[in-house]
C-alpha cells in the first residue's frame, strides 16, 4: 500500500484475524460478492436525499461494493478472510441494506468488522441491529466508544440538541488513531476526521481490477452544520479539528472518492456510469469546499456576534 498519509501519531497494526482464525475462515469459506440480480432491485431512486428509500446493490471497484440507500452510502469491503461494512445507514433502513448485502450472494455472518464514519444516526443509527445480524466486531475511535456503547451522543457533538440518539451498540472495541486495519492483505488506513462530529472518521484501501489499482477514500462529512446554540468560533469548538480534516483529505492519495451522502460527491450518478468515476482530483476539491463553508459558517458567526 503507497499510503502518502504518514500520520504523526503510532500506526497501529490491528490484526482482525489470527492466523489460526484465518484458517478457520477459509476452511468455513467465506464467499466473495457477485453481482446483484438488477431485475430483482429498486428502480432508480425518487430522490437521493431520502435516507431510507432502497436502491440495489452496485459493485464500486473491485471488492468493494455500493449496499446502502437512496441517500446514505455504506460500504462492503470483500475479503476471503472476512468481509468489512462501514457504516449501516438509519435503524429504518436496516432491511434495505441486509438484503442489499444478501443480494451479493454473501453470509451476513461473513461480515467480520464494521466501521464507521461518524457517529449520527443517518450514518449509524442501524449499527446495533447490523451488529447483532451480523455478530460482526465493530471498531471504533477511543473517544466515541462510550457514545456507541450508550447510544446518546455526547455535547460536544455540534448538532447535540438536534440528534436523536440510536440503539446502545455491543461488541465495540476501540482502535488507535490512524491506526491500519488489517485484514489478509486487506489494508484499511484510519483517517482521523473530527469536526463535522467529534468522532469522525475516513477510510482509505487499494482495490484492484485486472492489474489497474486505485486508491478509494471514503471521506467523513466536512460539513461546519451545527444545532442553534452551537458556535464554531468558539474556543472549544471543533472547528481546528475540521480545518485539519479538510487538509488531511485534501493531501490524501485519492482515485475513488466515496461520501457518506452520495450527492456530495456525485457518487450514484458516477456508480451508474453516468459521470467518471474515477477522479483523483475529486478529493481536493471536496477538503477544499468543505474549507471554504467552515470559512463562510465562521464569517456569518460573527457577523451574527456583531450585531
Ligand atoms: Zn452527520
Amino acid at each position: 500500500m503507497n499510503f502518502q498519509i504518514r500520520p504523526l501519531l503510532l500506526i497501529t497494526s490491528i490484526a482482525i484475524l489470527s492466523h489460526t482464525q484465518t484458517a478457520n475462515a477459509n476452511r468455513i469459506g467465506i464467499k466473495m460478492p457477485s453481482e446483484p440480480k438488477l431485475a430483482s432491485a429498486p428502480t432508480a431512486c425518487k430522490s437521493l436525499d431520502d435516507w431510507n428509500e432502497p436502491t440495489h446493490a452496485r459493485r464500486i471497484y473491485g471488492n468493494t461494493w455500493y449496499v446502502g440507500t437512496c441517500g446514505i452510502s455504506v460500504v462492503l469491503i470483500a475479503t476471503p478472510n472476512g468481509h468489512v461494512l462501514i457504516d449501516s445507514a438509519p435503524e429504518k433502513a436496516s432491511e434495505a441494506v441486509r438484503q442489499n448485502i444478501l443480494s451479493l450472494g454473501v453470509k451476513l455472518n461473513d461480515i467480520k468488522t464494521i466501521l464507521i464514519t461518524h457517529e449520527h444516526h443517518d450514518h449509524m443509527g442501524g449499527l446495533a441491529s447490523v451488529q447483532a445480524a451480523t455478530g460482526a466486531k465493530v471498531l471504533s475511535r477511543s473517544n466515541i466508544v462510550d457514545v456507541l456503547k450508550s447510544g446518546k451522543n455526547d455535547r460536544r457533538d455540534p448538532q447535540f440538541n438536534e440528534l436523536s440518539g440510536f440503539d446502545p451498540v455491543a461488541n465495540v472495541h476501540a482502535f488507535e488513531d490512524a491506526s491500519t486495519i488489517t485484514i489478509g492483505d486487506k489494508k484499511i488506513q484510519h483517517l482521523p476526521m473530527s469536526g463535522h462530529a467529534p468522532g469522525g472518521s475516513g477510510w482509505t484501501w487499494q482495490e484492484c481490477e485486472k492489474s489497474v489499482c486505485k486508491n478509494l477514500v471514503f471521506a467523513d462529512s466536512l460539513g461546519s452544520i451545527s444545532d442553534a446554540t452551537y458556535r464554531y468560533s468558539a474556543p472549544d469548538s471543533l472547528a481546528n479539528a475540521l480545518r485539519e480534516s479538510s487538509q488531511l483529505v485534501a493531501k490524501t492519495t485519492c482515485d475513488i472518492l466515496i461520501t457518506g451522502h452520495g450527492t456530495a460527491s456525485n457518487l450514484l450518478a458516477r456508480l451508474d456510469q453516468k459521470a467518471p468515476l474515477i477522479d483523483p482530483k475529486a478529493c481536493l476539491i471536496y477538503a477544499e469546499r468543505g474549507a471554504q463553508a467552515l470559512l463562510n459558517r465562521l464569517t456569518q458567526e460573527k457577523s451574527e456576534y456583531n450585531k
